[in-house]
């Protein structure tokens, strides 16, 4: 398999991107759209033919590259079913493995951060989107997010995972790239396992993060599996600049 982990310094988002060497298929795992062109330009680099994008969850910080990236590079468009999008190509669930040429990827629904939050686990390598951060966690309070719903779903399935299982996050803030499920089980400082659930829901209740700045924008923009609002304030105009800039008529 060939790997790459991309990231997205705006909102802090690791890509992944997964070739199949056999078969030349390609998947992007959370593409965003500023950096979709170094994404593709990656891909045609390693002689690999993009089939599809694989989105964890709908996302309230950045635009998916999506529907770009489907205009651009004939991608399909993969996401939880749940979320039951009309512009997606290919519903994901759990219990059905997802497959790009020889690569298989079997989906986790783990709500929680969002109510329909997808983790994927390839081999020994897991995208836990936002449901799990390297010593954090997704926030609860937006989206249907439910603290109750993300202590079950990671303490239960994604720590139910064998020790050595790498973690690779949708984002990380201070430069980490990767962890496993043993030192998340032993340091993740909210959902450690010496960390009762009524301990978590306190922390996440206690969070008091401010309302992202971005996610009036987002949400609408990503159920349509990526388009960039018009109107945006100039402040926000980074987030979608790769569209504004490539025009594609
Ligand atoms: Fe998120």
């Amino acid at each position: 398999m060939i790997f790459r982990q991309l990231f997205e310094p705006l909102s802090a988002t690791y890509t992944y991107l997964l070739g199949c060497e056999e078969t030349g298929q390609a998947v992007l795992i959370d593409p965003v759209v500023p950096t979709m062109d170094r994404d593709l330009a990656e891909i045609a680099r390693l002689g690999l033919k993009l089939a599809y994008t694989l989105d964890t969850h709908i996302h309230a910080d950045h635009i998916t590259a999506a529907l770009e990236l489907k205009k651009k590079a004939g991608s399909r468009i993969a996401s939880p079913a749940i979320d039951n999008l009309a512009c997606t190509d290919l519903g994901i669930e759990e219990g059905v493995p997802f497959t790009v040429g020889n690569l298989r990827l079997d989906p986790i629904h783990t709500p929680g951060h969002t109510d329909g939050h997808f983790a994927y686990l390839l081999g020994d390598r897991l995208f836990t989107g936002d449901a799990l951060l390297i010593d954090g966690c997704g926030r609860t309070d937006f989206q249907n997010g439910n603290a109750d719903d993300l202590f079950h779903s990671v303490r239960e399935k994604l720590f139910a995972l064998p020790d050595d299982t790498l973690v690779y996050p949708a984002h990380d803030y201070h430069d980490r790239r990767v962890s496993t499920i043993a030192q998340e089980k032993k340091r993740n400082p909210r959902l450690g396992e010496a960390i009762p659930r009524e301990e978590f829901k306190t922390i996440m209740a206690e969070l008091n993060l401010p309302y992202p700045k971005f996610i009036d924008h987002a949400v609408p923009g990503n159920r349509q599996c990526g388009v960039c609002p018009a109107n945006l304030d100039q402040n926000l105009r980074q987030y979608c600049e790769q569209m504004e800039h490539s025009p594609q008529g």
